[in-house]
């Protein structure tokens, strides 16, 4: 049987290093606006796949922003439209006790791989100090590829010189676990913390 030694971990970011929710998003501008359904403001950032346009830079935050504030008639600006986008976000307070200590285990390398773009990852770098633990990082927005694309797994393989035999990726979604596995990657598929951690440790311990 072949040996190897995962010493290479690839974390995902949202739920899996902090939790969101995008509700919290369409909510607080439908409260803020009174004529704006949060309902049809998700579906038309769905739609018209704003969302992956921006995760795979292919659009930027004023476009969006101007975009959205004519076809809804919005009357918030910018920067405040930029916070309640960004605000989404709170601590998984398992995985950043977890990522604090293995960042003092000095044998393994840590990475980010992260379908975001550059307001949520410059919030999350401000209000949640434990990832930027992670700077080492493969994001969407600058590579312009995404999970579950294959391409962006053999990219980040390939940037760092990773062998896919000694590294796993940690992901909440079932498709990208699928993809990264399929590229001959470990994988943990992150559902609850408890479940995590004892596929963790047996990947670590493999010999
Ligand atoms: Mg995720």
């Amino acid at each position: 049987m072949k040996k190897y030694r995962v010493t290479n971990i690839v974390f995902d970011l949202g739920n899996t290093l902090v939790f969101f929710d995008h509700s919290y998003f369409f909510n607080g501008l439908a409260e803020r606006e009174k004529k704006l359904s949060a309902a049809k403001f998700k579906r038309y950032i769905v739609k018209n796949k704003l969302d992956i346009k921006l995760v795979s830079g292919r659009m930027n935050h004023r476009e969006f922003f101007r975009k959205l504030k004519k076809k809804f008639d919005l009357r918030i600006g910018y920067s405040d439209f930029i916070y309640f986008y960004s605000d989404v976000f709170w601590e998984n307070s398992a995985m950043k006790r977890l990522l604090e200590k293995i960042s003092r285990i000095k044998k393994y390398k840590l990475f980010l791989l992260s379908n975001t773009d550059s307001p949520h990852m410059s919030f999350i770098d401000k209000n949640f100090p434990y990832v930027r633990i992670l700077n080492k990082r493969v994001l969407s927005y600058k590579v312009h590829m995404y999970k579950p694309q294959k391409k962006i797994f053999r990219y980040l393989l390939e940037k760092h010189k990773l062998n896919p035999d000694n590294t796993v990726l940690i992901d909440d979604v079932k498709d990208n676990v699928k993809a990264a596995a399929s590229v001959g990657m470990h994988t943990i598929h992150y559902v609850t913390h408890k479940k995590f951690m004892s596929e963790f440790s047996k990947i670590l311990k493999l010999k």
